[in-house]
């Protein structure tokens, strides 16, 4: 299998002013600190994390919407990066992305098929109108749109409708690589499934390789054929779904793992609840940046970042679980 995108070393670092004292002080907020991953054409890369551990931030880099401070993305052999050129337009193409808010991704004052049918305008000036909006109109139906909604607007539309727009104009122009950032969190939980399940569908007829970014572990798992965990712009633990939500190998994502609520678990196993938030990424705790909420630290977590070391497809960055101890925090099963 070819890789279509190619991530390696990624950091988007921020400088900041922290009001703090007289005069504050100048630090720096490592939103994204070292992410390396890969995606085959065709599969689906699950990032996984609380809010505010770097995964949006993540996806507006590889799709070169803001510079980063090292590191590369390679898409198709072609590194992408935030120069809005030529080129990146041609690459823009063969990747999109879909939002949280469809409705702050949609244009209020457009009826929907204008807006499915945009990225042809955009990219294929010469596309005579009428087969614009026969195509428009094929997507519709794709994702499950009535041709009676094709000139609504979007308030006349529910969130799981809205999304659906924007599923369609995502796909207008067959991307080879769809980023989604959080595509189903702003949608009533009996909708989520529906719009999952579209994009599973979708997935297997049109080929497309995905990003899918989620807070929800659960979503994730069904979405993904590989996972990465991440903790203060970090990636801590990747593998295959079945694998890192199974036999979980990082403190945090045992945690994260056993607060999953399942019916078949319950009384199985203890949730285990980290103490306090995740800290500032501004002043990112040093060592393992774990170490102030992990169950298991030891001081010496204190000194070395973990790096990300591979055993049979499964990844972890910790230095217990790599030296082979075995963690006293209780893996879900
Ligand atoms: Fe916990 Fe230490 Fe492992 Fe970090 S390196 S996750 S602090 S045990
Ligand atoms: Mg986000």
């Amino acid at each position: 299998m070819t890789d279509l995108l190619r991530v390696n070393d990624l950091k988007r670092h921020y400088e900041v002013h922290v009001p703090e004292g007289l005069f504050g002080r100048k630090a720096s907020l490592k939103a994204v600190d070292g992410v390396s991953f890969s995606i085959e054409k065709g599969r689906t890369l699950g990032l996984v994390g609380e809010s505010g551990c770097g995964k949006s931030t993540t996806a507006k880099l590889v799709l070169g919407l803001i510079p980063a401070t090292s590191g590369t993305v390679e898409f198709a052999g072609t590194p992408v990066t935030a120069r809005h050129d030529a080129q990146w337009r041609a690459m823009r193409r063969r990747m999109q992305m879909i939002y949280q808010d469809p409705l702050g991704a949609l244009d209020r004052r457009l009826p929907v098929i204008t807006q499915i049918a945009e990225p042809f305008e955009i990219h294929y000036a010469q596309m005579p109108a009428a087969e614009r909006t026969d195509r428009a109109a094929v997507l519709m139906d794709s994702v499950g749109l009535r041709p009676d909604m094709a000139m609504r607007y979007p308030h006349e539309l529910s969130g799981g409708q809205r999304q659906r727009v924007v599923i369609a104009r995502a796909l207008a122009l067959e991307p080879d690589l769809l980023v989604c950032d959080e595509p189903v969190s702003a949608l009533d939980v009996s909708i989520q499934a529906q719009v999952l399940n579209l994009l599973d569908d979708l997935r297997e007829r049109t080929g497309f390789a995905a990003l899918f970014i989620s807070h929800d572990l659960k979503v994730v798992r069904q979405m993904s054929d590989q996972v990465a965990v991440m903790y203060l712009g970090r990636i801590v633990e990747s593998g295959l779904p079945e694998e890192v939500f199974r036999r979980p190998q990082h403190p945090y994502t045992k945690a994260l793992v056993s607060a999953i609520p399942t019916p078949a678990r319950r009384g199985k196993r203890e949730r285990i609840v980290l103490e306090g938030d995740p800290p500032s990424p501004v002043d990112v705790p040093s060592g393992c940046s774990f170490h102030t909420r992990c169950p298991i630290a030891q001081a010496s977590c204190r000194n070395a970042v973990p790096q990300l070391v591979a055993s049979g497809g499964h990844a972890v960055a910790c230095h217990l679980v790599n030296a082979g101890a075995t963690p006293a925090v209780q893996a879900a099963e």
